[in-house]
């Protein structure tokens, strides 16, 4: 399936949700469609000649500012592709109701290709690009990491902009998130995809009107696929594993590991590190990754890696009975409809990998309200707790267990305001989600969190009379 399917595909989902709102004629369009994509080409003076690269940065709807998104670093990146991911960018925004608009950028590159610091050159001739027309900026345009970017990239945007001089120096940290928490990041920030990922599967399982997973309704035991062992796969991996989850196999771009009795995600991904491969793990079956997500029956199969990973090709042949769509737009319009009538249910990835938007949302408030999470009533929380603690030590007649006394005494670290704050943003968007699941008849889930994001959406435009 090529990009301009992607694009497709995701207008065929708006389209769907449409159907079951009453929009204001033309408001439709309005919102399916991207308001601006700037392409560029540069050069960068590099070993001894100039090369040319090429990426873009799209607008999907500005009906709140900034707008927000990642950027990824992809040599199969192009604009159609940008656009597509621009318009999921709209629609998780408003469906966790975090208040930013939608926008995604591209450059098209290979990162293995460079060494540091010529990737350094070139992210900040791109960054100079898009300052120029406020594609980035702390109250317009607000990129992010996506594939092939983190941290790293985010310091050298950040750095750049400053010295742009394109904004108050006061809310410059502002003009990107997910950097390091020493240069104005937050604490979660790299695990918060996986980390909503997991909020989200939890919130799936502990709803009454869901339908069990293997017969039951928790993680322990399940047995899972991810596919694509990069920051959200493998994040993903791990906290499913810590609750109890089996992760099974591990398909990566070059080859898949299986393994009945489950890897231990963080003993692959050193083996990783170290070999360069997941192939050839101790004890896992090696297999071609083409066969990687057909290969073995499992509960779940978590897409982590890209767009068109189950397409009308292998839809047939795949056997979950949850897909969890950590990447966006894995499964296609055509497949998910083979999947849907098999009885495979999908976790959509508007909802699903939200988590990454939401933390960064806390991590711009804390750009421009210049105040660490958890800082102001830390020393209160403490003290309330510690009498807590010790009045009910006074009336036991013994002292608490630790498990106990931690809860209680509360010391919030900035870690632990994060994931609290994430956790009740995808618990709430979930509720909101089978809300309005139950006024549709059998839609999937995805249309009705469509449905929640389009109406919601439409709701800022009716507010300012359009
Ligand atoms: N790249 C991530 C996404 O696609 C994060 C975007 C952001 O934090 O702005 O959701």
């Amino acid at each position: 399936m090529s990009q301009q399917e992607f694009l497709t595909s995701v207008q065929n989902f708006i389209d769907n949700a449409i159907s079951h709102i009453d929009l204001t004629e033309g408001l439709a369009e309005r919102i399916a469609q991207c308001n601006s994509t700037y392409s560029v080409r540069f050069g960068v003076k590099l070993r001894g000649r100039i090369y040319s690269f090429q990426g873009w940065r799209s607008v999907h709807s500005e009906h709140i500012e900034p707008v927000k998104g990642g950027i990824r670093y992809d040599p199969d990146a192009n604009h159609d592709e940008v656009e597509a991911l621009a318009a999921l960018m709209s629609l998780k925004c408003a469906l966790v109701n975090v208040p930013f608009g939608g926008s995604k950028g591209a450059l098209k590159i290979n990162p293995a290709d460079w060494s540091e610091d010529e990737l350094e050159k070139i992210t900040r001739r791109f960054t100079q690009e898009l300052a120029r027309r406020d594609l980035i900026h702390p109250g317009r345009n607000v990129p992010a990491p996506d594939m092939g970017t983190g941290e790293r990239e985010m310091a050298w945007m950040a750095d750049e902009f400053r010295r742009s001089g394109r904004s108050d120096a006061i809310n410059q940290a502002a003009c990107v998130t997910g950097k390091p928490v020493a240069r104005g990041g937050i604490e979660g920030r790299v695990e918060a995809t996986g980390r909503g990922l997991q909020y989200a599967l939890k919130s799936y399982l502990a709803h009454p009107d869901t339908a069990p997973v293997a017969g039951q309704k928790d993680i322990a035991g399940l047995s899972v696929v991810v596919q694509g062992f990069g920051n959200v796969g493998y994040h993903a991996a791990k906290f499913l594993q810590e609750d109890g989850a089996r992760i099974v196999g591990i398909v990566e771009h070059d080859v898949a590991i299986f393994d009945d009795a489950g890897f231990d995600v963080d003993a692959v991904a050193a083996f990783r590190a170290e070999t360069g491969s997941v192939g050839n793990f101790p004890g896992a079956e090696t297999v071609p990754s083409a066969q990687g997500l057909t290969y073995k029956a499992a509960d779940i199969l978590i897409p982590a890696a890209k767009e068109n990973a189950i397409t009308a090709d292998n839809c047939e042949d795949v056997n979950y009975e949850l897909i969890v769509e950590a990447a966006n737009g894995p499964v296609t319009a055509e497949a998910e409809e083979c999947l849907t009538r098999r009885g495979i249910i999908i976790l959509p990835d508007l909802y699903v990998n939200a988590g990454g938007v939401v933390v960064s949302y806390f991590e711009w408030v804390k750009n421009i309200t210049h105040l660490p999470f958890g800082l102001m009533d830390k020393r209160q929380n403490i003290m309330s707790g510690s009498a807590v603690v010790s009045a009910l030590e006074e009336i036991a007649g013994r002292p608490l267990p630790d498990t106990q006394r931690s809860k209680i005494a509360r010391d919030t670290r900035e870690i632990d305001v994060v994931r609290s704050g994430l956790e009740e943003i995808m618990v709430r968007a979930f509720d909101e989600i089978m809300e309005r699941k139950k006024t549709l008849g059998n839609a999937t889930l995805r249309t009705a969190a469509y449905v929640v994001t389009i109406a919601r959406i439409a709701e800022y435009y009716r507010a300012i009379g359009l």
